[in-house]
């Protein structure tokens, strides 16, 4: 099965994001007008800053759209896209889209400067090693229990799933190693086959 992921690309990392889904020779298109979700069969909403993201997903007419697309679709979220699904409390600069159960503090592991990569160890197929880059990135503050822990790091969760949406707080698209995106297909396409399936 063939899918195709879109990567919203209001701001942020986008670029990096598209490809690296080249290199896997998975169809991807850029996302700028919700029209073109239909297009889509899951979605990436790259690293970049959440606050900024928020404003013109509501100025380019994305919240409703998105919100539908996420009830018979995948999205994955990294870093600001993480802070975006996630159900955070809003304040005036950001409202982020409540699609999975848990909160973040915002760039609580540290500023620009701090930017670090660290091995961390991926609980995906039989277990996994990922070099994770850190770029201002959120923590997760309290999470719903039907959300599964994939990755952690210093006791930090930063990569979790509710089996159909993914979240990072690092960016999985910089480096060569495909593991997490090809992860995030798979998702996808075990979504699909739901959604296909006669009742
Ligand atoms: N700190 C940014 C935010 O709050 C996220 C940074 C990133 O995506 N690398 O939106």
């Amino acid at each position: 099965m063939v899918v195709t992921l879109g990567i919203l690309a209001l701001q942020g990392d986008f670029t990096l994001h598209k490809k690296m889904l080249a290199q896997l020779d998975a169809p991807s298109i850029l996302v700028k007008y919700p029209h073109e979700l239909e297009k889509c069969d899951g979605l990436i909403i790259p690293g970049g800053e959440s606050s900024v993201m928020s404003k013109l997903i509501d100025s380019h007419g994305f919240r409703n759209p998105l919100l539908e697309f996420s009830k018979t679709n995948s999205i994955f979220g990294t870093c600001a896209g993480m802070i975006l699904l996630s159900s955070t409390a809003s304040s005036p600069n950001l409202n982020p889209l409540n699609i999975l159960e848990f909160t973040v503090c915002r760039n609580a592991w540290g500023r620009q400067i701090f930017s670090f990569s660290k091995e961390i160890e991926v609980n995906i197929n039989d277990g996994v090693n990922f070099m994770a880059t850190f770029i201002r990135a959120p923590k997760v503050t309290e999470i719903s229990d039907s959300l599964k822990v994939l990755s952690t790091l210093n006791d930090e969760i930063v990569l979790i799933s509710d089996g159909k949406h993914l979240a990072s707080s690092f960016h999985p698209e910089f480096g060569s190693d495909t593991q997490i995106h090809k992860y995030f297909i798979n998702l996808v396409k075990e979504n699909e086959k739901k959604h296909s399936l006669p009742n």
